[in-house]
């Protein structure tokens, strides 16, 4: 664990005491500050209070004698939702901050020449791939990785750096919205859509939370861009005119200038304005589709930024295992191919799986999002048939009319076996998704217990069969 010695003797409020807040607590005790820690709920101030945080009702608290407020990253701090703490912060200037500023200042005491060095993922969607690629690329080559902030462990909770750890962190728009000092010696920022504006309040607040991954970098430092939205290339463009540090863009689907693209099934950099084909992204088992060959292309930039041979690199690719919940290939039964891609809880991140794919077997449906799945619309002659479950499922059958065969299931056990029978019918290589494009909360607690019910569901069908 970290020690945060920056507040020594000062008093530092932290705000929400889940994961990252309990690990702030902790670091920041731990390093000499006085901690008044609170949350809103109080089963949580109970479980802070057992791991031995001391609890402070900060409604009651004066803060004038306060350094910093250290916030809980989800919690509205701007707008008409904004929380009653951070008012309490900004009536007195106190400055709020996140875990990741506080680890930004503790690395920035370190010489430079024996600081570790910083591996930043932003983006609205790729971010854990992008980070757990990159980890497992670096980890395959031998050196020292420790992952973390938005995946995973908290970043206060990865143990302290030795001469030569790299950190691979996946940095979410509301951290970086929490952070100052951080300078990344990689800063990859995948693609920018409209996405949590509740909390940011406007589009142009949420593109500067995720500028804000580039800030204080140098010109020994690396910025990687998605350049295949209008924001990312907007973004680029400025960096470009901007000088100051070495910028590479990345695609999937356009050559670009000096940068490293994925287009079909290759990925080539084109860094020296010489394109030269350095991977079959189709012996990228656990990273198939256009939208992984972003993050494949992300990540391929920011391993050669960090010094490694292009070989070693691609056999990183190659031998990259997938993240569970994420497109995940489950099992192959009978020549019929299962995937679970029950973190596809929005339209648009089921749009990549469809689209990875031709004659889905398409398990969908649960809690439905405003617009359902008519975004998807253009993406149905991808299916062969969709199995609907959950409580979106008339709506969703009405949504595919006469366009799309379906079958009301309602479980995922009936959609499994129900797809299975259907699908080894053809006698052809066949695939079948969940891919449920809603929230899970109408039959389970969670995404991972509605993608581990699938996976036991595909395990039962195997030892059947
Ligand atoms: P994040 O951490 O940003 O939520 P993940 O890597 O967990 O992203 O992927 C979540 C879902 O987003 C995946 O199941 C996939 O459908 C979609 N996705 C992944 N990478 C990309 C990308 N580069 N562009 C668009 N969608 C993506």
């Amino acid at each position: 664990m970290f020690k945060v010695t920056t507040f020594a003797n000062k008093e530092v409020a932290v705000f929400g005491l889940g994961r990252s807040g309990i690990a702030a607590a902790l670091a920041l005790k731990a390093g000499g500050a006085i901690v008044l820690a609170w949350d809103d709920n109080e089963a949580t101030r109970e479980k802070a209070f057992a791991a031995g945080i001391d609890i402070c009702d900060l409604h009651d608290k004066d803060f004038d004698t306060i350094s910093a407020l250290v916030m809980s990253p989800g919690v509205p701090i701007y707008g008409e939702n904004k929380h009653w703490c951070a008012e309490l912060a900004d009536a007195k200037e106190v400055p709020i901050i996140g875990d990741i500023e506080l680890f930004a200042r503790e690395i920035n005491q370190i010489e430079a020449s024996k600081r570790p060095k910083i591996i930043g993922i932003t983006g609205t969607n790729g971010k854990s791939t992008t980070t757990a690629l990159i980890a497992h690329i670096l980890a395959e080559a031998g050196r020292d990785v420790r992952i973390g902030g938005n995946i995973g462990v908290g970043v206060l909770g990865l143990e302290a750096p030795k001469l030569g750890t790299y950190y691979v962190l996946e940095l979410s728009s509301y951290q970086l919205d929490l952070t100052k000092s951080l300078k990344c010696d990689v800063a990859i920022l995948l693609n920018i859509s409209p996405d949590h504006l509740q909390r940011h309040g406007t589009m142009s607040r949420y593109i500067a939370a995720k500028r804000n991954i580039f800030a204080n970098q140098t010109s020994s430092d690396f910025a990687i861009i998605g350049v295949d939205d209008e924001y990312g290339e907007a973004i680029c463009t400025r960096l470009m005119a901007g000088g100051s540090r070495n910028i590479i863009p990345i695609s999937a689907g356009q050559f670009v200038n000096c940068g490293i693209v994925a287009i079909g099934n290759n990925l080539w950099d084109n860094q020296n304005g010489r394109a030269k084909q350095v991977a079959d992204l189709k012996l990228a088992r656990a990273l198939p589709g256009a939208h992984n060959g972003q993050n494949t292309a992300a990540a391929f930039a920011a391993a050669k930024a960090l010094g490694l041979s292009v070989e070693v690199i691609v056999q990183g690719i190659y031998s990259f295992g997938g993240l569970k919940h994420r497109l995940q290939e489950v099992a192959v039964i009978d020549d019929v191919r299962f995937f679970n891609d029950s973190k596809a809880t929005n339209a648009n991140a089921t749009a990549q799986a469809l689209a990875a794919f031709n004659d889905v077997h398409w398990i969908v449906g649960g809690e439905a999002k405003t617009d359902g799945i008519e975004p998807l619309r253009p993406l149905f002659g991808k299916v062969k048939k969709a199995y609907l479950i959950g409580k979106s499922a008339t709506k969703f059958a009405k949504t595919f009319g006469a366009e799309v065969p379906f079958e009301i299931c309602k479980t995922i056990k009936k959609a499994v076996q129900k797809s299975f029978d259907e699908a080894k019918q053809s006698g052809l290589p066949e695939v079948i998704i969940l891919s449920p494009a809603c929230a899970s909360f109408d039959q389970y607690s969670d995404f991972e217990a509605r993608g581990d019910d699938f996976i036991s569901q595909v395990l039962a069908l195997q030892k059947q069969v």
